[in-house]
């Protein structure tokens, strides 16, 4: 019993100073992480395009010291390694690259200077804080027992259609091997919470996404002989509808689920039935057996609903598919302590799971991970735009707390894996 106690009381100290030395080097760092996202957020880069985010990124961590830095994994993917002084695990941080096709209405000096392309997710903000750490602890490198990587990926918002990217292409091409983390972790910066606040999930943390299209074939003929032909349209109605039963009568209630149809085409006069209708939608989920369910349930229903009509279907899922991000719940369990007593308390706070997709699911698949939402919302400073808008802005307080947390999660793990 007293040996245990001297064990925690000689943990509790060393942790103490740890996180007071990186509390001060984070503190240090606080021009440098804002300039750097600042940087990042003058020159966006879309999916799968981010030539000049891999070139800094890579620059910086060489001129840092980190061992093997490999840049075109996965495109303009970039992983490094710290190796620390010390024997030990290995743990892996990841920061996603890429910007969006979105116009921004920012006045300030540092808004985009590439015209209709807009850092509107903030992962101007998460490279700059992976940079950030990646730098303070070089500079405590013989302190640490273990190695961490750094997995820069490009591509989180979707590769373009046709082109492979994002965690899934960086995994293929070996970011996850030589060295194998045993866990990874990583943020994202949430404009729904407060700066200085940390919101997550244990467990599902956010939705499976998996975009689809749906062609429904009828035939053409001219519109006062609907016998004649098959009328796509009227067909692709009682599709909809019938899709619509899969969510309310076919899955529990008690199972979150999506299934949205965001687009529809077809026709293109009063007076002709016309042959094809187009549609495209996602579903949401967040477990990856309501996904497969509602995946077969979709095929069977077009089936069903365009065999009553004379119609045939054609159901692609193509574009981004995303599973759930599913965080690990003993390691989220072990990883708050830390947080807690770096942010304080009721800073952070257990939210339900969010709709959004994000695809560190794909590392999860693979290792033991932790995604969470760092707050950069300032409703003072005005800065309260939601992601994915022209508005979207983040609080720039909030980069060195993230700094602080990332670099002690890493610490904190090394440390008890020992
Ligand atoms: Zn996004
Ligand atoms: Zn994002």
């Amino acid at each position: 019993m007293r040996l245990t106690l001297l064990l925690f009381l000689a943990f509790s100290c060393l942790a103490q100073t740890r996180e007071e030395q990186v509390a001060k080097a984070a503190a240090a760092l606080r021009d440098k992480v804002v300039e750097q996202r600042r940087d990042f957020h003058r020159h966006p880069e879309l999916s799968n395009r981010e030539e000049r985010t891999a070139r800094v990124i890579a620059e910086k961590l060489r001129a840092l010291g980190l061992d093997d830095v490999r840049t075109g994994v996965g495109k303009y993917g970039v992983v490094a390694v710290l190796k620390g002084g010390q024997p030990g695990p290995v743990v892996a941080w990841r920061a996603d690259m890429d910007a969006l096709p979105v116009f921004s209405t920012s006045d300030k000096p540092y808004k985009s200077l590439n015209n209709g392309v807009h850092h509107a997710c903030g992962h101007d903000a998460h490279m700059a804080i992976g940079l950030a750490v990646a730098e303070l602890l070089a500079g405590m490198r013989d302190r640490i027992a273990g190695s961490i990587k750094f997995i820069f990926q490009p591509a989180e918002e979707g590769a373009p259609r046709g082109e492979e990217g994002g965690a899934a292409l960086m995994i293929k091409e070996g970011a996850l091997e030589s060295p194998r983390p045993a866990a990874i972790f990583g943020l994202h910066v949430w404009s729904l919470a407060p700066t200085g606040t940390v919101t997550y999930a244990s467990g599902p943390a956010m939705a499976s996404a998996d975009s689809f299209t749906i062609a429904i074939r009828g035939k053409q003929v001219h519109a006062s002989t609907p016998h004649l032909g098959i009328d796509s349209i009227s067909v692709a109605a009682q599709c909809i509808t019938q899709l619509q039963t899969i969510r309310s009568r076919r899955i529990d209630p008690n199972e979150s689920m999506v299934l949205t149809i965001g687009s529809i085409h077809g026709g293109n006069r009063n007076n002709i039935i016309t042959a094809e209708v187009k549609m495209e939608g996602t579903i949401r989920t967040f477990s990856e057996n309501t996904r497969e369910n509602v995946r077969t349930m979709m095929k069977r229903t077009l089936a069903g609903c365009t065999s009553a009509g004379d119609a045939d279907f054609r159901l692609d899922f193509d574009g981004a598919q995303y599973p759930v991000t599913v965080n690990d719940p003993k390691l989220t369990a072990e990883s708050l302590p830390q947080m807690r007593r770096v942010l304080g308390e009721q800073n952070i706070q257990a939210k339900p799971p969010v709709t959004g997709a994000e695809d560190f699911a794909y590392y999860q698949k693979v290792i033991p991970g932790f995604f969470w939402f760092l707050g950069v919302r300032n409703e003072k400073l005005g800065i309260t735009g939601a992601h994915h808008t022209p508005e979207f802005d983040l609080d720039e307080a909030a980069l060195v707390p993230g700094v602080k947390l990332a670099a002690n999660q890493l610490l904190d793990y090394l440390e008890r894996h020992r």
